[in-house]
């Protein structure tokens, strides 16, 4: 995610069109498909011949190479897709709610017996087995992966755009990719604004010794806590950016709100009662979502239940992401589709648990966090890509950005192209021991 410090807060989230893509390569007012014989380009085909798109002429596609070219575009060229890779608005709702071959089943009998082998019962685990058999979700979702890998050439021009399971209470979870990634970015920007916002209140906590939420007097084990926190987070803020100057010069000039800060709901909670939160609006600095999230796996450590509940979770928040949720028309069940708010709430409090050094916390979520390596591919999909594509009222050829059904269909061409690690992890620990914060690779500045 690219973030403009120059523009106000508004545009931090706002998808760029193919104009504002197309300005950083030709200044023109107007620009017309036959201009782009004057950029320095890599089309997506076979061919890699763009008059060949321009004369609306057939042409080959190779994923695999694709994927490569995306990963190796350079910082001065424009990738042109054919409209072989479109997936027009109406398509991705149906492959949402419809189309269960667009989603990985992470259910499937290959995965189960890639990774239980001869202890697989042959079915959907229930409840019990998933405890006794440790059905942990970075070992489920890195072996699906994993498998698609091996496999690849079978895979890697399947349609997909997400995951899903079924829950014990048979209903079906799905994940879009590219919800993982827009919920770990909106979680790495409130993890921004809570620099700007909440280092200052930690700092004055500090030296008064007073909870400034309470107005009370910490106790000194309280207090330590809270020392540590702040040493930390300072460190944190002097760190070095690859934008060339230290975070706290970039975090001082982000535009940020308290209500940029996702806050859950401080009130204790049963697993099956859910708990709300409060989540800022992306691109509508007046608007905020209210999610409410059940079955949150928050247990001590060794609980086996650790493995059971994280896969029965659902959420409920009515935003425009949201519209695509849909019951499936075959079933009378009920069917959740996880948002960028929910799965960014949940990280969030993930954290929030970790940073507390709480005992019952949240040990493992579903949701995958891109690596730098997949932040940068979407990034050049998003800012440095467009697509050729025929008008259908005027016969025309037009230029347009992608959407993010069509980034999140090539994401998963890279997840299944490229070993799993490459791509991401759903455990932040993997992310540590490979000394890398995933926070710093999520957002770019420019000022
Ligand atoms: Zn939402």
């Amino acid at each position: 995610m690219l973030i403009n410090l120059s523009q106000p807060r508004k545009d931090y989230f706002k998808r760029w069109d193919a104009r504002r893509i197309l300005l950083q390569f030709l200044d023109k007012k107007r620009i017309v498909p036959k201009d782009l014989l004057e950029v320095d380009i890599i089309v997506g085909t076979k061919e890699e011949n763009l008059e060949q798109l321009l004369d609306g002429k057939s042409y080959q596609l190779d994923n695999q190479a694709l994927v490569d070219k995306i990963k190796s575009l350079e910082r001065d060229r424009l990738l042109i897709l054919p409209a072989a890779y479109r997936i027009p608005a109406g398509e991705s709702r149906e492959l949402i709610c419809y189309e269960m071959d667009s989603m990985v089943n992470l259910d499937k009998v290959m995965i189960r017996r890639a990774l239980l082998d001869n202890n697989d019962p042959g079915r959907r685990l229930t409840v019990r087995q998933k405890e006794e058999l440790n059905w942990h979700p970075e070992d489920v979702i890195s072996t699906a992966f994993k498998y698609l890998n091996q496999h690849k050439d079978k895979y890697i021009d399947r349609k997909f755009i997400g995951y899903c399971w079924t829950g014990a209470d048979k209903s079906l979870r799905v994940v879009p990719i590219m919800n993982n990634i827009k919920g770990a970015e909106l979680r790495a920007f409130q993890n921004l604004a809570y620099y700007q916002l909440g280092i200052p209140r930690l700092e004055m906590e500090v030296e008064s010794g007073i909870n400034s939420a309470t107005g009370e007097e910490f106790t000194r084990k309280e207090l330590e806590k809270k020392r540590r926190k702040l040493s930390k987070y300072q460190a944190h803020l002097k760190s070095q950016r690859t934008e060339g100057k230290e975070l706290s010069h970039y975090v001082a000039q982000l535009q940020v709100r308290q209500r940029d800060l996702i806050e859950p709901n401080k009130r204790g909670f049963k697993h099956s009662m859910g708990r709300n939160f409060i989540v800022p609006s992306k691109t509508n600095i007046y608007k905020e979502y209210n999610v409410k999230i059940v079955n949150i796996p928050m247990f001590e450590e060794e609980d086996p239940r650790i493995v059971s509940t994280v896969w029965d979770m659902f959420g409920e928040c009515y935003c425009k992401d949201k519209n695509y949720r849909s019951d499936r028309k075959d079933t009378k069940l009920k069917e959740y589709y996880f948002c960028p708010h929910e799965i960014a709430s949940l990280h969030g409090l993930k954290a929030m648990m970790e940073q507390e050094w709480e005992k019952r916390r949240i040990h493992s979520l579903p949701f995958l966090v891109p690596s730098k390596g997949m932040v940068d591919y979407v990034d050049k999909l998003r800012y440095r890509t467009v697509m050729l594509e025929k008008n259908p009222e005027t016969d025309n050829m037009r230029i347009r950005a992608l959407n993010d059904t069509e980034i999140g269909r090539l994401v998963m061409m890279k997840m299944i192209a490229d070993p799993y690690e490459k791509n991401g992890v759903t455990d932040s620990k993997i992310f540590t021991r490979m000394k890398y914060d995933p926070h710093t690779g999520l957002v770019k500045f420019r000022e």
